[in-house]
Formats: C-alpha cells, sequence, structure tokens
C-alpha cells in the first residue's frame, strides 16, 4: 500500500492547514527536544514562529537511553505544548511511545510522532493507523528500507495514510556524529514510496554546527520538509543540547533555507 506501484500519485499529509508532500514547499518542523516548562516551550514556540517555522516539535514522553535522565514531563507537558502552539498559530507534533497516550495526544497536537526507538512497536503501529491523524514515521536506529517502509505499511494497512517519514540517522561504525545521516534513502524512499519523506539533521548529527550544513543538502537532495531542535537556551537543555541551535541560529538557518529554495 504504501508502494508508487500502488499508488503512482504523491501524497500529500496536511497537519492542521499546513499541507506535507510533492508540489508543496519544504515544511520546517522545529522547537525543543523536550518541553521543559511552560515559560520554555512558549519562547521556543515563539522563536521558531517569528523564523518562519511551519510545525512546532516538542517532546512530552521521552524515550531516553537511561533510566536516570529526565523522561519528560508527560501530560502535563502536553497541556503546555498545546498552550504554546495555540499562541503562536503553528500545528504541533509530539511523540508517542505506548498506546494509552494516544487519545490524549490527539487532544493537544494535530500530528503524532512515532520514534526511532519505536518504529517497530508493532501494536502501536496499529493502532495509529486506526485513527485518522497524521503521523510522523522515524527511521529506526538499524532500519533498513525495507523495513522501514514495512513499519510504514503497518499503518497504513489499517487505514491511515497520513504518514510522514523521516530520516534521523542510522547506526554506523562512525562514533564522530551521533549518527550517520543517509541522504540517499530521500530519492530511494521518493522513487519506492507515495509518501513524504523528512529528514532531522539534529538527531543525525547530534553537532550544532553540522545541522544548517545537513538541513540544506537535505533539501537539495530533495526531502519534503525537515525536523530540526531549537532550544532558547541549549547549554540549559535538560536534553539534547549540543545538537539544538539557538532561536537565533534557526533564524539564520531559515533565511539559507529560503535562498536555497529559490535557487532549487
Ligand atoms: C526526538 O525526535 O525527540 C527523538 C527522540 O528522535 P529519535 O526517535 O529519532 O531518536
Ligand atoms: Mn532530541
Amino acid at each position: 500500500l504504501v508502494s508508487r506501484d500502488f499508488h503512482p500519485a504523491p501524497t500529500v499529509v496536511r497537519v492542521g492547514s499546513v499541507n506535507l508532500g510533492d508540489g508543496f514547499p519544504p515544511v520546517v518542523m522545529a522547537g525543543p527536544c523536550s518541553i521543559e516548562s511552560q515559560e520554555q516551550i512558549l519562547e521556543a514556540a515563539r522563536q521558531v514562529k517569528e523564523a518562519g517555522a511551519h510545525i512546532l516539535r516538542g517532546g512530552a514522553f521521552k524515550p531516553r537511553t537511561g533510566p536516570h535522565t529526565f523522561q519528560g514531563l508527560g501530560a502535563q507537558g502536553l497541556e503546555f505544548l498545546h498552550v504554546a502552539a495555540r499562541e503562536v498559530g503553528l500545528p504541533a507534533v509530539t511523540e508517542v511511545m505506548r498506546i494509552e497516550q494516544l487519545e490524549m495526544a490527539c487532544r493537544h497536537v494535530d500530528m503524532l510522532q512515532i520514534g526511532a526507538r519505536n518504529m517497530q512497536n508493532f501494536d502501536l503501529l496499529k493502532e495509529i493507523g486506526r485513527l485518522r491523524f497524521p503521523v510522523l514515521l522515524k527511521r529506526g536506529l538499524s532500519a533498513t528500507v525495507e523495513e522501514f517502509l514495512s513499519a510504514a505499511e503497518y499503518i497504513v494497512a489499517e487505514g491511515n495514510d497520513q504518514v510522514v517519514l523521516c530520516e534521523r540517522g542510522i547506526r554506523t561504525f562512525e562514533t564522530a556524529t551521533r549518527n550517520t545521516l543517509d541522504l540517499s534513502v530521500i530519492p530511494l524512499v521518493q522513487s519506492l514510496s507515495h509518501l513524504p519523506i523528512i529528514v532531522d539533521p539534529s538527531h543525525a548529527t547530534g553537532r550544532r554546527f553540522l545541522v544548517p550544513v545537513m538541513a540544506r543538502a537535505a533539501l537539495v537532495a530533495g526531502a519534503n520538509g525537515l525536523m530540526v531542535e531549537v532550544h532558547p537556551a541549549p547549554e540549559k537543555a535538560l536534553c539534547d543540547g549540543a545538537q539544538s541551535l539557538t532561536g537565533e541560529g534557526f533564524c539564520r538557518l531559515m533565511h539559507e533555507l529560503r535562498f536555497l529554495q529559490e535557487c532549487l
């Protein structure tokens, strides 16, 4: 069902009033890794809106590697995200890890995110497939293209075709970057599937200075959008500060992207 053989025309995914997919300019999702307080997410929301982002991101349920690190604000975080998104007038996306979180998340945001660690959480995929709700499916840490598209198939097979894929880097032998950004999957996936695909240069690199250049490279490779981590004070971030752009850094990136789009 996710194959171009079955459905030759590109799928357009509608998130709030934003159209993501073929024929529309690249959609930029931006915001902090984690929602930390009402003030923090509001400030981040104002910064990314001002810079020209289309969708606000923020994590309330965090899939952290270790159990002793910040795990996210949970339901309270969803409330804060909802308030911030409404305040600036942007749709919002947030990660869900369990089926029980779906109902509450759907009431607070416009798009659900399935993180890399849950790409093969098949029960979660099936349940989200039964919803009529946009979903961002991130590539698993070591997932092949076939496994990635098969995960999307689980969602679409249940009736939900509002799926956006996200390349966020894969695990390789290289440790100088957090992951290895696989830009070749953009044209590859676009040749195989009608679903839109975006790139997350933040988790792909783990290093702030690499984010803007990889964001530009992603658009050159044909990505339908980007997801970028932005924090008002990255040095104080409770999660992923090293890869987060400041509001100012993100604003610069958005200028570069607008210039680049004119050349593409
Ligand atoms: C995230 O987007 O906050 C995240 C945890 O990303 P990933 O699932 O790609 O690691
Ligand atoms: Mn993060």
